[in-house]
């Protein structure tokens, strides 16, 4: 428990570095620019101890409208201590990390989506692979095979080992630049509130932990 470097690489090769809590299972907003490594010393004179975000968070404006679709950047975030990488979208306007905030999204992505074409082969995410779109559209076509529902999932609550039977979890945004992959889609689906939580009284909701995490990105 604790927190990990998260190193943010974008297209011209810039890193910024945050911080990901695994408490939360999340990347935090500001980024910083620098980074302390292990055995060298922290702004506040101790040795570090492990990788460490450091120096003056840059700035970044939660309240920001986010930039046009156009603007977004693609970028890759690599999370010690494994080098876990996945790819996220990056706001320029806000300065802020818009998501995904952690690799599990993959396999959230795979447990009630699918992709589906619609008659200009364009691909559409789709909540239990059924139009229709997150986005609106109706599409009709092929699927790509990425819905892989886990029961496993709901009924542990958890992530540990829940997901070693389901086949590899593709990371999707890394698909953000392909020519036929819906953006609306991708970045509603980023940007959808989940359900508030059930009350006590009412059967909780399914996908619990995700549910979870992706509540407190948005909170
Ligand atoms: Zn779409």
């Amino acid at each position: 428990m604790g927190t990990w470097l998260a190193t943010i690489r974008f297209p011209d090769g810039t890193e910024r570095y945050a911080e990901y809590s695994t408490v939360v299972g999340s990347t935090y907003n500001p980024l910083y620019p620098e980074v302390c490594r292990v055995g060298e010393t922290l702004p506040s004179g101790n040795e570090c101890y492990r990788d460490e975000a450091v120096g003056e968070p840059l700035p970044y404006d939660r309240a920001a409208p986010l930039a046009p679709i156009g603007e977004l950047v693609l970028v890759t975030v690599t999370l010690q201590p494994d080098d876990d990488v996945w790819h996220a979208l990056y706001c320029p306007r806000s300065g802020a990390l818009v998501g995904p905030l952690s690799g599990f999204y993959r396999y959230a992505l795979q447990e009630e989506y699918d992709l589906v074409r619609d008659g200009d082969g364009i691909r559409h995410l789709c909540h239990w692979a059924r139009p229709p779109a997150v986005c609106g559209a109706q599409p009709d076509g092929e699927r790509s095979g990425l819905y892989f529902p886990s029961l496993g999932m709901y009924w542990s609550g958890d992530t540990d080992g829940a997901y070693l039977d389901s086949p590899p979890a593709p990371d999707l945004f890394a698909e953000w630049n392909a020519p036929d992959i819906c953006h609306p889609c991708l970045l509603a689906w980023l940007r959808k509130p989940e359900p508030a939580p059930a009350a006590a009284s009412e059967p909780a909701a399914p996908s619990t932990w995700w549910t979870r995490r992706k509540r407190f990105w948005q909170a």
